[in-house]
């Protein structure tokens, strides 16, 4: 699903500049959930931009769904995105002035995957699924972090996507609220999505399928977890 070879990236600046990712290779598999993991400064945000296509490479190559992302130009990354990725930021970034429904119906306008009564439709669904259908027609302020969240959630999902990223989703809620955009998120992969998710949430290991941990922009890491108590096996599949 994601394969990175020998990915390396240093940022420019003085002195040879900043080395974020060093010589990366690792392999990921479709339909898990994935938290990557590390101390701040060891380059989980650098590694999630260049999967999403939102930086690029200084050296090495990255592959989501079999498409050579590093080859992209400009605008073949943007179609790509948005037809196969779902990105969900740590503070929601909706737009305030568009409806909680608009904001998730916005990106099929964008990418032209569904318009029209069947987009509204689709966008409703959505936001059944995670959770928040009576807030539809709500702006995105009248909403709890939580519920922007899941809002946010839905918008990823509009087109259907390959590939969830994640960056620091929970970063910005209490800790209940976080958990249930954790299940969420596990959820959307029990039924198939792929997602991947920079965290500091400590306890992921009760809803992540396999962390990959990082240090100093290497892998240090990566191991597939295997829930074994019953409260963690309730949560995984709530
Ligand atoms: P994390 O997400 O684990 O906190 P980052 O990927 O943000 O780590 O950062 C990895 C390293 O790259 C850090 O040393 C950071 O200071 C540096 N870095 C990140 N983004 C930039 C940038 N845009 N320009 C220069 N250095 C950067």
């Amino acid at each position: 699903m994601i394969e990175l070879r020998s990915l390396s990236k240093v940022y420019p600046g003085p002195d040879g500049g900043t080395p974020a990712l060093d010589n990366v290779t690792l392999t990921l598999p479709a339909g898990e959930f994935i938290a990557i993991v590390g101390k701040s400064g060891s380059g989980k945000s650098t590694l999630i931009n260049l999967i999403a296509g939102i930086d690029r490479p200084t050296r090495g190559e990255v592959h989501v769904g079999g498409q050579a992302v590093h080859r992209l130009d400009e605008s073949q990354l943007a179609t790509w995105r948005g037809r196969h990725l779902g990105v969900v930021f740590q503070f929601f970034q909706l737009l305030p002035t568009l409806t909680v429904l608009e904001n998730v119906t916005l990106p099929m306008d964008f990418c032209g995957t569904f318009a029209g009564a069947e987009a509204r439709q689709r966008g409703l669904q959505l936001l059944e699924q995670v959770g928040i259908a009576e807030q539809a027609h709500k702006l995105p302020s009248a909403l709890s972090g939580g519920q922007q969240q899941r809002a946010a959630i839905a918008r990823a999902m509009a087109n259907d996507p390959l590939l969830i990223v994640a960056d620091e989703p929970t970063g910005n809620l209490d800790t209940h609220t976080a958990d249930a955009v954790l299940s969420l998120l596990a959820s959307l992969a029990r039924h198939g999505k792929s997602v991947l998710m920079v965290t500091h949430e400590r306890d992921i290991s009760a809803v992540a399928d396999r962390v990959v941990t990082l240090a100093d922009g290497r892998v240090v890491g990566n191991e597939a977890r295997r829930p074994a108590t019953p409260a963690v096996r309730e949560l995984r599949h709530a």
